[in-house]
């Protein structure tokens, strides 16, 4: 597919973005004049996301990308080395919720499942950051966005008055808590560039995530969770690394 862009926006890739919260985010960041690369597992799904977004006049092309294929992961980065040559925006979206459908206290300590969660949530994020980063270097404002979670917070985890406190999910609440790990990490390794780094929780949102009854149970619609991770993508230069916040403010590691 052919795709065009004014050299001086925003090149920006959203994982996920085929559908939920990471369609929403990429919607925000085209409307912010960016264009944007709809990541998507799925090459159809990906081109139908782009494509109704490209309808409403924004940039979006699909790009087939399932972070956990080694070669997905290869070709995305060198489709935007040959087509862009740089990256500016990288949110880390995709994930995974397996635990919603059969709680841990059901199935406890599943070793697979806890692989397959992390296989997502942390070791694609991993791997397409590593893909990225010599892209996101060429950037003047380079801003990677970890979508994370309140519920990966451990001071949440500890805290009864949270309403989370109750729910035992320890491969998705694990592989979040190790992503904000790695946002810190990432952080301090980058502090010398113009690369920021941040985790985000967007909130209790309208997807279908945590299974059938998600959407109708969460209060917030993607579009308004959508705000605050566009958001930190958008930083500016004086913008903070190594945080991670919600909507209200900083959120407790
Ligand atoms: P969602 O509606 O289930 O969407 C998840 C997205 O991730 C889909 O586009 C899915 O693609 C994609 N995905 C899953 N595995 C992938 C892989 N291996 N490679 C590439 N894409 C993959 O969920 P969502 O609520 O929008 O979740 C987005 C992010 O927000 C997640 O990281 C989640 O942990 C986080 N979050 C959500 C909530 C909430 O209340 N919903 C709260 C806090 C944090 P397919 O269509 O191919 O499955």
């Amino acid at each position: 597919m052919t795709t065009s862009h004014d050299d001086n926006a925003p090149i920006a890739l959203v994982t996920g973005a085929n559908r939920g919260l990471g369609r929403a985010v990429a919607r925000r960041l085209g409307e912010a004049g960016a264009t944007v690369l709809i990541g998507g597992r799925d090459t159809a799904g990906a081109e139908a996301a782009a494509e109704s977004l490209r309808a409403t006049g924004l940039k979006a092309w699909p790009m087939t990308l399932d972070v956990t294929v080694d070669a997905d992961v290869v070709a995305a980065a060198e489709r935007v080395e040959r087509e862009y040559g740089r990256l500016d925006v990288l949110v880390n979206n995709a994930g995974i919720l397996p635990e919603a459908t059969a709680p841990d206290l059901e199935r406890p300590l599943d070793l697979a499942r806890f692989r397959t969660t992390f296989e997502t949530n942390l070791f694609g994020v991993v791997s397409v950051t590593q893909a990225m980063l010599p892209l996101l270097r060429r950037s003047s404002a380079g801003r990677i966005v970890n979508v994370s979670t309140t519920m990966g917070s451990l001071t949440d985890q500890l805290d009864p008055r949270s309403p989370y406190f109750g729910l035992v999910l320890p491969a998705y609440q694990g592989s979040k808590a190790a992503l904000n790990a790695l946002t810190i990490a990432l952080s301090k390794s980058l502090a010398d560039t113009s690369i920021l780094v941040n985790s985000v929780c967007p909130g209790w949102v309208q997807t279908d995530l945590g299974g059938p009854d998600n959407r109708a149970a969460a209060p917030t619609p993607a579009d308004e969770a959508s705000r605050i991770v566009a958001d930190l993508a958008l930083l500016g230069a004086d913008g903070a690394s190594g945080t991670f916040v919600d909507a209200a403010g900083p959120v407790a590691w």
